[in-house]
């Protein structure tokens, strides 16, 4: 009665629907991404101590030079990216806040912007609030590689900027140089600002390398990249993201950031410095541990009636509904988390063109041994 028109096309989260849920039917939650243990006990620590040392009252609206200044080195070091920590980077409340205060300065009513489905459900309510146009480019089963012809084609004058999600949720797919090349080819020729949202960055199986498209030739100065120290360091809760840009692109997105939240935690900023700081020496158990689970969870399924899409990188991977079934995957997602006791994601409220979402299930893999094999037992039932 009392909204207003814009918010009468945003749904509620999936996520938070199938976490409900979860808790209502008691089931093992496989659904939601988030890892059910806690990242390091050093890094609470941190945190404590940075509250007892009385860093707890409002941080600078961009977040506190130090960790701006810990992230441009990373940049560096791991990319060869130089962003300049006083007027390039802006610490947000996660990932999610950086895309909103993005989309919200960048996008005018009426401005196309591409997304690639499925997406991460948060951009395609973003661009409707800000009155921008979502277009749709499916990424296809069984690889989920987009076609060139059909992201060529969504590219009109109305265009304005394409949303890049890699490692990719929720297919898991990590995109090569070649099909990053062409949509960076697009963007310069079309003129095109691209957000790179890259928080699944660190979370690469096998031998996966990521290639951030700012990287490329002439990119750097038309890409938002964003991404997140939830995922890296398993504290999804702390809601610490942050987002890369040129100083005029980021002076846009520090205006909506300063009247969405402001600024960001303080403690949690200051125990994140010390975190990126031994990046290096976190890193290898880190991905060690996701690839046992990574490896276990596709066991795990190969076991059941559903066909696993082996995850190249992130926290999710997609299955296959059996077809026999006969069910789409909202109606088994419902029964499973009812009747069986095990939390997906069913992933066609991540598709606006294509069906296919309907013939697969989301599986999360950030959980401990234990609640997986739990799971897949469940699973099995089916
Ligand atoms: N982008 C993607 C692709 C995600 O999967 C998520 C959350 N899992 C986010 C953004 C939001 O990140 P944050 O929790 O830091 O807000
Ligand atoms: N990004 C997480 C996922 O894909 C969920 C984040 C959220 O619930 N907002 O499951």
């Amino acid at each position: 009665m009392f909204e207003a028109e814009r918010i009468k096309l945003i749904p509620t989260s999936i996520f938070s629907t199938m976490s409900r849920l979860a808790v209502e039917y008691n089931a093992v939650n496989l659904g939601q991404g988030f890892p059910d243990f806690s990242g390091p006990t050093w890094l609470m620590d941190e945190a404590y101590k940075a509250m007892k040392e009385g860093k707890n009252q409002y941080a600078p609206s961009n977040g506190i030079r130090s960790l701006r200044l810990v992230l441009s080195g990373i940049a560096k070091k791991y990319y060869d990216l130089k962003w300049n920590c006083d007027n390039e980077i802006t610490i947000t409340a996660g990932a999610t806040e950086a895309l909103y205060s993005t989309i919200t300065a960048l996008i005018n009513p009426g401005d196309e912007v591409i997304l690639f489905e499925p997406f991460y459900d948060s951009y395609q309510s973003d661009v409707i609030l800000a009155g921008g146009i979502p277009k749709y480019v499916t990424l296809k089963k069984p690889d989920f590689c987009y076609d060139h012809n059909e992201l060529e084609q969504a590219i009109t004058d109305k265009t304005k900027m394409i949303i890049f999600n890699n490692p990719h949720n929720p297919t898991g797919r990590v995109f090569s140089k070649n099909e990053i090349e062409f949509i960076a080819e697009l963007a310069i020729k079309n003129n095109l600002l691209v957000i790179s949202d890259e928080v699944y960055e660190f979370l690469l199986f096998d031998n996966s390398i990521h290639i951030p498209i700012a990287t490329l030739p002439d990119m750097q100065e038309r890409t938002i990249t964003i991404s997140s120290s939830g995922k890296t360091f398993g504290m999804t809760g702390w809601k610490i993201g942050f987002a890369y840009a040129t100083p005029k692109l980021t002076q846009a997105i520090q205006k909506v950031h300063q009247w969405t939240t402001f600024a960001v935690n303080t403690p949690g900023q200051h125990a994140m410095v010390y975190a990126f700081s031994r990046l290096d020496d976190y890193l290898p158990e880190f991905k060690n541990l996701y690839q046992r689970k990574r490896d276990l969870i596709y066991e795990l399924i190969l076991k059941t009636k559903f066909k696993p899409h082996l995850s190249q990188g992130s926290y999710f991977m997609m299955v296959d509904i059996p077809e026999f079934l006969n069910i789409n995957d909202v109606e088994l997602a419902t029964k499973l988390v009812k009747e069986f006791g095990v939390a997906t994601i069913p992933p066609s409220v991540f598709y606006s063109k294509s069906k296919e979402g309907e013939s697969m299930l989301r599986l999360c893999f950030a959980k401990n041994e234990e609640t997986l094999k739990e799971g897949a037992k469940k699973l099995q039932l089916i």
